[in-house]
């Protein structure tokens, strides 16, 4: 069996141009804390693993935990408050509903998804492009901080029994690395990360599938 994984953010929803600034704005509004506009500093690259390492001067427990649930929950709220204002602006990375259709169909083919937001986020994403996030398996932020946590677990929801192949579809440099951690093949979307196999989108179906060779 190939397990196929899917991060969300700018791989299958084009959500570059607000999850990041909703995030910032929701830690900005919590915290009065900037982020490090270059994500890649982060130790870990998820929604749970920024806010982890924001709130880990804080001393207090109990103070980290109720901020940290402020922060999400005001992420959580301005992002479905965002998607009812602009549904039209809610778009996929072209080819991506088509791509996981499609690969459903494949019998020796599982996938799945691995992304480094928090569930309430992912699912209102995935259903404003029109894809059931009830019908595919899913690991999220909300199940763990360290992106290689998420992917195994979503690997481990896909899929019971031996596994030949495993493919992960992301945007991110830090998908790449949590990819060769995990000795994934890796297949780079949107041209923001230097890979050898790497594609502007996912409308080029044959090309997608030749590359899988499923
Ligand atoms: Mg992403």
């Amino acid at each position: 069996m190939h397990v196929v994984c899917f991060d969300i953010d700018g791989t299958l929803v084009a959500s570059a141009g607000f999850d990041g600034e909703l995030y910032q704005q929701a830690v900005q509004d919590v915290l009065g804390v900037n982020l490090n506009p270059d994500w890649s500093q982060y130790k870990n690259v998820t929604d749970s693993g920024i806010l982890e390492e924001i709130l880990e001067s804080i001393p207090d427990v109990e103070e980290r935990t109720r901020l940290g649930r402020r922060v999400k929950s005001e992420f959580v709220n301005s992002t479905k408050q965002y998607f009812e204002r602009n549904p039209r602006l809610i778009r996929e990375i072209p080819g991506a509903k088509a791509l996981v259709t499609t690969l459903r169909e494949f019998p020796n083919v599982s996938i799945c998804i691995a992304t480094g937001g928090w569930a309430e986020t992912a699912t209102v994403k995935l259903r404003a492009i029109g894809i059931d996030p009830t019908k595919i398996p899913m690991a999220t932020s909300s199940d763990a901080v360290r992106r290689t946590d998420i992917m195994r677990l979503a690997e481990s929801r896909a899929i019971r029994g031996p596994v030949t192949r495993r493919t992960y579809f992301g945007d991110g440099q830090w998908d790449k690395k949590a990819a060769a951690e995990l000795g994934y093949d890796f297949v780079a979307i949107g041209g923001c990360v230097d890979h050898h196999v790497a594609f502007q989108d996912l409308q080029d179906l044959e090309a997608i599938l030749g590359q899988l060779r499923v």
